[in-house]
């Protein structure tokens, strides 16, 4: 009984609408893919932040109509990554060196402004990798163009919306990504309370004129308390990029097949206007040209 009440009390995602790949989930050479159109952003942050691997730049940039990337999220999420990755180094500089020459009130000013900067470079590097993968879909941008990590998560449907005297359900674009990939029910129903770790990310992204008072104590108060507030956070936002890691590791790998199904089509001679594909994730690319149906 209280379990299940528990369970339920999770279910805050909403229901998942169903979606197909967009062109732009691919990079072009003429009428050819040269390669899918996302890096993965979040499976490399959470590979740093475990001390198991490195940061990427983008790639060298080549035209759009020469295999470049056209992504915005994928250049913006590099970006953020090398940002997050310069903010936990100094974080971590701040709480493992006791002979830095900060008073107690440069101390404090100085967990202040780290602790900040966590929690806003969080909440946006995972904005930016589930807004790449949402770019590679039939959603139109202007669905999620502005919507924060919280509304990515959770918000109300927008046909419901319209809908005259409706209540809107709610529409998780997360588990809508996740649902192809039987990833929705490990999302949902994983032990941790996603929205909790959201809640507090948002405390600084979008409590803008809010922040704690300076309590200044001695430089190794406030060392010791920054040390404990960003390991707590870091924990949480490599949780999430776990999630965000799954999802995009299947993306990359299901839009990888379907690209090297299309080209071989194109090299066996269909022609361009007869490539209207319908391209469903999950499902093995299998396309009969008109001429052969
Ligand atoms: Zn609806
Ligand atoms: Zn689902
Ligand atoms: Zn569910
Ligand atoms: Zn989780």
């Amino acid at each position: 009984m209280l379990a299940e009440a528990k369970v339920n009390k999770r279910e805050w995602h909403g229901t998942h609408h169903s979606w197909s790949y967009h062109p732009q989930a691919f990079r072009w050479s003429g009428e050819m893919i040269s390669g899918i159109n996302i890096l993965p952003i979040a499976t490399e942050m959470r590979a740093w932040m475990m001390q198991r691997g490195l940061l990427s730049l983008m790639p060298p940039e080549e035209p759009s109509n020469k295999g470049g990337f056209t992504n915005p999220y994928t250049t913006s999420g590099i970006t953020l990554s090398l940002l997050m990755s310069r903010i936990i180094n100094c974080s971590h500089d701040f709480t493992s060196n006791p002979d830095c020459n900060l008073d107690e009130v440069d101390s404090e000013i100085e967990r202040l402004r780290l602790n900040n900067e966590i929690l806003l470079y969080s909440a946006r590097l995972c904005e930016v990798a589930i807004k790449q993968l949402l770019y590679c879909t039939q959603i139109p941008e202007k669905r999620y163009k502005k919507m924060a990590l919280g509304q990515l998560l959770e918000s109300p449907c927008p046909s419901c919306k319209r809908a005259n005297g409706k209540e809107p359900h709610l529409v998780s674009l997360v588990g809508t990504l996740a649902h192809p990939y039987h990833l929705c029910f490990e999302f949902e129903h994983c032990a941790m309370d996603h929205m909790n770790i959201v809640n507090k990310l948002r405390n600084s992204n979008s409590a803008h004129s809010d922040i704690e008072g300076l309590n200044i104590r001695t430089p190794s108060i406030s060392r010791s308390q920054h040390f404990q507030q960003s390991t707590e956070i870091l924990s949480d936002v490599a949780h999430m990029l776990s999630h965000i890691e799954h999802l995009e590791q299947k993306m990359i790998s299901d839009l990888q097949a379907k690209g090297n199904a299309i080209n071989r089509l194109k090299l066996d001679g269909l022609k361009a206007e007869d490539c209207n594909f319908n391209l469903v994730p999950c499902v093995d690319f299998n396309f009969h040209s008109p001429k052969h149906a």
